[in-house]
């Protein structure tokens, strides 16, 4: 269908455009009130700067009911139909386009109602017994300050706040607090779904589950989730964070282990990896407590040493002398193996603790290191193969000169629900398993496009041998990743494949939603009419 037919369509809700470059709103008779607009630069960006795909429009939408029209006039079975992508873009913090959409309209959720509105039944006793509705294009760190009014938060976070509930909660939410609570994924009570056909669902585990668990970890491939109803727990005024330093890999995973065997004492554990100097200098950014570690990283000429530090955190709910909190922190630094004296800690408030990657935003944005190209590496790896995981990172990615951070950290299988559509290494009894972010910043002074290509393609081998499962391999799992074609989005989802095409057949048969993820390419003659 060309564009002149398109002006004639008239019998179904119909998107009036005239040219990629100007804007015609469409009739209010017959597309209600909802605008496109023409692209900004942003909606062919994101964290990463890798990908760039420019959409034909945006849609700043005011409430579901207009991305329904949107999505409704896209999925109808009138013909001829007017053809377009839509891609959910929130914050735009993705790696690798998966917010973009090339031709096709972006849907900015930044703009739907971001009210934050707290529901306590009964916050006197140990379980709070309280929710937020939040409007999916509100920013967890928004989510946070409202939810600290009314002393309380969310039990499972990410460790950077400036993303949107819907952004995290299209692929699965984790940091340090999954081990005892899950991931943000399993923390929802309820979602508002705009599906792929238009129709706006309220679905919950009892409501329409099989469209709540398919949106959960979907990847923007079911529908764009205009609310979500967040379970909260009482917050902490402080909490006690907590550091210690490690020269061997297995007492590092072996203490991580350790703490997260006493979801009782410890609220928080992550860890990461300490390359060089520059590694403790910019991790310590945000934390107040003075770090004396000087270890030797083989400056001499003798083989490269790398350190590892354990992060752990301790909920302080004592107004007195956190002496409860010390008592904690004095039992299980007992326990633990790492290098003596080197374990440090501080006491900061609730807030500055989960906002601690705020400041290392700004630091990176004066030396103008922020907005770079991001070519990132996540990785689930069951927790058997860990050791051979690093191992692996140490012999290629490790090898040459390296900017930015290694994360490495233990979660739980069994804290995720299996019927949501996020991705999990097969762990034996839902045992333990390890998040492995490999973090990196391409300084363009430095490392230009060629050397991001290459970082990238460097990625993608170490993704393939260590996603290779059966015959002694690693079985990992790749996390935020675009996969290069569908071939490795069916080996990513293995046995899960077929849910995942029944699902999309169900909420989005005509495939409108989520192509920048490049899982389901239009199949007929459905390239972007305004390509
Ligand atoms: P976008 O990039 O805008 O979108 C991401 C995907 O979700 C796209 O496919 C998009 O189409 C889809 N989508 C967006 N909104 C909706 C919606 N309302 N409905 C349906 N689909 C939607 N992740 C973690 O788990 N833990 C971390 O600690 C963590 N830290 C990070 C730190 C930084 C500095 C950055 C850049 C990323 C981090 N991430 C982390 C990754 C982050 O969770 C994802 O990139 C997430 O998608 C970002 O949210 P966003 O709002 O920017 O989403």
């Amino acid at each position: 269908m060309d564009l002149r037919a398109l002006y004639m369509y008239a019998a179904v809700p119909a998107l009036l455009l005239c040219s990629a470059a100007t804007f015609i709103q469409s009739p209010t008779d017959v597309f209600g009130p909802v605008s496109l607009l023409e692209p900004t630069p942003s909606s062919a960006r994101d964290f990463g700067a890798v990908v760039s795909d420019a959409p034909f429009a945006i849609m700043r939408p005011g409430s579901a009911a207009d991305v329904a029209l949107l999505l409704r006039a896209l999925s109808s079975s009138a013909k001829p139909r007017p053809r377009a992508a839509v891609a959910a873009r929130g914050a735009g913090h993705s790696l690798q386009g998966q917010a973009q959409a090339r031709g096709g309209i972006v849907v900015e959720t930044r703009s739907l109602p971001r009210a934050v509105v707290v529901v306590a039944a009964d916050v006197s006793g140990g379980d709070a017994n309280a929710y937020a509705d939040v409007g999916a294009g509100a920013l967890w760190v928004e989510v946070l300050e409202e939810c600290l009014r009314a002393g309380l938060a969310p039990p499972s976070w990410t460790d950077y706040l400036y993303l949107t509930v819907g952004g995290t909660l299209s692929n699965a939410g984790i940091s340090g607090q999954a081990f005892k609570h899950g991931p943000q994924i399993s923390n929802v009570l309820q979602l508002q779904v705009v599906t792929g056909n238009g129709d706006v669902v309220t679905c919950s585990p009892t409501e329409s589950p099989d469209l709540f668990f398919a949106v959960l970890g979907g990847l923007g491939q079911f529908g764009i989730i205009t609310r979500a109803r967040i379970r909260l727990q009482h917050a902490p005024p402080k909490v006690r964070w907590v550091r210690a330093f490690y020269d061997s890999f297995e007492a590092f995973t072996q203490d991580q282990e350790l703490l997260i065997s006493m979801p009782e004492q410890i609220d928080y554990v992550e860890g990461f990896m300490v390359l060089n100097e520059h590694s403790i200098q910019s991790s310590s950014i945000a934390f107040p407590a003075h770090i004396d570690f000087s270890p030797d990283f083989g400056s001499d000429g003798s083989k490269k040493k790398v350190y590892y530090c354990v992060e752990f955190a301790v909920h302080d709910f004592q107004q007195d002398d956190g002496s409860t909190v010390d008592h904690v922190v004095e039992l299980v630094s007992g326990a633990m193996s790492y290098i003596r004296p080197h374990m440090y800690s501080a006491e900061v408030s609730y807030f500055d603790f989960l906002n601690r990657v705020r400041m290392e935003e700004e630091s990176l944005r004066i030396q103008g290191l922020w907005d770079v190209p991001h070519p990132w590496l996540n990785l689930f790896v069951p927790g058997h193969a860990v050791a051979r995981l690093k191992d692996l990172l140490m012999d290629t990615v490790l090898a040459g000169h390296f900017d930015g951070a290694i994360l490495v950290y233990p979660l739980l299988a069994d804290k995720w629900n299996k019927n949501t559509s996020a991705v999990l290494p097969s762990t034996p009894d839902g045992g333990v398993m390890y998040v492995f972010s490999v973090l990196r910043s391409a300084d363009p002074s430095r490392c230009g496009h060629r050397c991001v290509e290459e970082i990238l393609e460097q990625h993608r081998r170490v993704a393939d041998e260590a996603c290779r499962a059966g015959g002694g391999g690693i079985g990992a799992k790749q996390y935020l990743a675009r996969q290069p074609s569908q071939e490795h989005w069916r080996d990513h989802f293995g046995p899960g494949w077929d849910r995942l095409v029944a699902r999309k057949a169900r909420y989005d048969p005509v495939r409108v939603l989520g192509p920048g993820q490049g899982i389901f390419p239009w199949t007929d003659s459905a390239t972007s009419m305004w390509r």
